[in-house]
């Protein structure tokens, strides 16, 4: 069994333990080891939460239910201020409104997943491959997701080896 989600609105530090879908919880996308070395709290603002949630909802969760496996976020949202000081960190990146997430399978089969998750008919806004290696495996895969205007599709490789 799963635990139950514990929202209050009195005690601040339990946004962290928010379920958001059935298997992605809050922390999963705030959890940065970065923002941890700087001091960041990454907290995000109750607009970002509802658009991390509907990130899950639209995509990531039905991609689990698709995918049969467990997926993790490893990059999921950045506050302004740890985006600042990310470097290489575009200052438009849907990481910053909590739009995207950067997944892996916990099976490793990182190209496998941006496949499935491609042909899936889920309406993601980006969903890019991003370094990939010689044989085209990406490292990770980003996807987004957006409530503001229509979700474009955009299939992308991004740090691909000349
Ligand atoms: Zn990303």
């Amino acid at each position: 069994m799963t635990k139950r989600a514990r929202v209050t609105t009195t005690a601040t530090t339990n946004y962290k333990i928010m379920k958001l879908t059935e298997h992605f919880d809050l922390a999963e996308f705030t959890a940065s080891p970065n923002a941890k070395k700087l001091g960041i709290e990454n907290k995000p603002t109750p607009e970002h939460v509802e658009n991390i949630r509907a990130l899950c909802v639209n995509i990531l969760e039905p991609l689990r239910q698709i995918w049969g496996g467990a997926i993790k976020i490893t990059s999921g949202y950045r506050c302004a201020e740890l985006n600042a000081k990310t470097r290489g960190a575009s200052s438009t990146s849907q990481h910053c409104k909590g739009e995207a997430a950067d997944i892996k399978p916990a099976n490793g089969d990182t190209l496998g997943l941006f496949r499935v998750l491609k042909s899936s008919g889920l309406r993601f806004d980006q969903l890019i491959n991003e370094y990939p290696d010689e044989n085209g495996v990406p490292s990770w895969v980003h996807v987004s997701f957006t409530t503001k205007r229509k979700n474009r599709g955009q299939v992308l490789i991004i740090g691909a080896k000349k």
